[in-house]
C-alpha cells in the first residue's frame, strides 16, 4: 500500500497557533502553483511508475479555498501520471468558512470520497480566540452539504478556557452533524506562533489538564459508537483513514508541493518550504527537495514499532516478520522487558496498554532508548 500527499498552502488568513507551511496574503499564486505541482508530478511519473497508491489525500493549508476547478485538474494529474487504484480513498481537507455547495457537488464528481473538516471546537468564543474564520454554525452547515459522504471532523483540545463539558459538547456536535470519524489532537504551542505567548503566559492548560479534558473527548466518543484506533483518531466501523493507516504502517508515501515530505524505497525527503524557491526549482525542471536521508535496516525497524505503537492494534510481528524476515520479539526482547508494565504482549505482537495510550510518547522514547 502507498498513498500520494498533495500540499495546497493557501488559506484566507493565519490561526493563532499555526506552525504549517501555510500562506494567508498569496492565493493570487493558486493558479500558477497548482500548475507547479502537476509538474512536479510529472517529474516522479517514471520513477514510480511500478508503484501502486491507494489513498490520494489533499492537505494544506486550506484546499478549499483555491477554485474547485485545480481540484478537478489535481485528482486528473494524479490518475494521468500514477497508477492510483480506480477505488483509490481520495480525501481533500475543507475549512468550514470556505465552502460551498458547488464546491462540494463539484469535489465529488471529481472522484473525491473522504473529507476532512476543521472543526476545532463547537464553542465560538475558542475558536475567534484561536483566529479560526469560521462558526460551529458554518461547520454545521458545511456537515449538511456532506450529507451522506464520509467526514471527519478536526477537533483541538487544550485550548484557553477549555473545559471537559466543551469538549464533550464538541464531540457531540461533530458526531450529531454526521462524522464518522474524529481527529482529536492536543494543541502544541510552537515557539513564533501567537499562541505561543499564552502559553509563556500560563494560559493554556497545563499536561495533566490536557490528559482530563482527552479523557472526557474520549469517554464520550466511546459512548458514541467511536474506536480509537490511533492515539488521536477515532472512528465508526470501517470508517479508518486508510491513507493514515498507510503511515502508521510504514507505508510508502509520496508528496507533492511546499513541505511535503515523503518516504519511498526507505529514502526520506522533503520538499522545499519556500514558496519562491518551489517556484523556482519546479520552472527549471529541478525537483524541489531540501533534504534527503536514507534509513538503515535498524532504523526503518525502530520506525515501525514506533508508528505501530501509536495504534491501538500495536505491533504486529506477523508483519514485521513479513517486513524484515526477523522475529519482532528476539530483535525488541530488551525493550520489551523494560516496559513490560505498559504493554500488552501476546504471541500476535505487542501493544501500549489502553489506560497508557495517551501518554505513548514517553513509553516509545523508553520503549527504543
Ligand atoms: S486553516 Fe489550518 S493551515 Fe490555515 S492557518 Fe489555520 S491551522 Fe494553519
Amino acid at each position: 500500500m502507498a498513498g500520494i500527499y498533495v500540499h495546497v498552502p493557501f488559506c484566507k488568513s493565519k490561526c493563532r497557533y499555526c506552525d504549517f507551511a501555510s500562506f494567508p496574503d498569496k492565493l493570487c499564486y493558486a493558479e500558477s502553483y497548482m500548475a507547479c505541482v502537476y509538474r512536479e508530478m510529472s517529474f516522479r511519473r517514471e520513477e514510480l511508475k511500478d508503484k501502486k497508491f491507494d489513498t490520494l489525500y489533499i492537505g494544506g493549508g486550506t484546499p478549499s479555498v483555491i477554485d474547485e476547478r485545480y481540484i478537478g485538474m489535481l485528482v486528473a494529474a494524479a490518475r494521468k501520471n500514477f497508477n492510483l487504484a480506480p477505488d483509490a480513498e481520495i480525501t481533500i481537507e475543507l475549512n468550514p468558512g470556505t465552502v460551498t455547495a458547488e464546491k462540494i457537488a463539484f469535489y465529488k464528481k471529481c472522484g473525491i470520497n473522504r473529507y476532512s473538516v476543521g472543526l476545532q471546537s463547537a464553542v465560538d468564543g475558542q475558536l475567534a480566540d484561536i483566529g479560526r474564520i469560521h462558526t460551529a454554525r458554518d461547520f454545521a452547515d458545511c456537515a449538511a452539504m456532506l450529507k451522506g459522504e464520509n467526514f471527519n471532523a478536526d477537533v483541538l483540545i487544550g485550548l484557553k478556557g477549555q473545559t471537559a463539558e466543551d469538549v464533550v459538547y464538541t464531540v457531540n456536535f461533530a458526531a450529531e452533524a454526521g462524522a464518522s470519524h474524529v481527529s482529536m489532537y492536543a494543541l502544541t504551542p510552537e515557539d513564533g506562533t501567537p499562541i505561543y505567548t499564552d502559553y509563556l503566559n500560563g494560559e493554556l492548560p497545563d499536561g495533566d489538564e490536557v490528559a482530563a479534558l482527552y479523557d472526557a473527548g474520549y469517554k464520550r466518543l466511546k459512548e458514541l459508537g467511536f474506536i480509537r484506533y490511533e492515539v488521536s483518531n477515532f472512528c465508526k466501523p470501517g470508517k479508518g483513514s486508510l491513507h493514515n493507516l498507510n503511515y502508521w504502517r510504514r507505508g510508502e508515501y509520496i508528496g507533492f508541493g511546499v513541505s511535503a515530505s515523503s518516504c519511498i524505497n526507505n529514502v526520506r525527503f522533503t520538499n522545499t518550504f519556500d514558496l519562491d524557491e518551489y517556484f523556482k526549482c519546479i520552472l527549471s525542471d529541478h525537483l524541489p527537495v531540501i533534504n534527503s536521508e536514507e534509513i538503515d535496516l535498524e532504523g526503518q525497524k525502530e520506525e515501525f514499532v514506533m508508528l505501530a505503537m501509536r495504534t491501538a492494534e500495536g505491533v504486529s510481528a506477523a508483519r514485521y516478520k513479513k517486513t524484515f524476515g526477523a522475529d519482532f520479539f528476539a530483535d525488541f526482547a530488551a525493550p520489551l522487558k523494560k516496559t513490560a508494565p505498559y504493554l500488552e504482549v501476546s504471541e500476535r505482537g505487542a501493544k501500549i496498554k489502553d489506560e497508557y495510550l495517551f501518554v505513548q510518547n514517553g513509553i516509545i522514547i523508553e520503549f527504543l532508548s
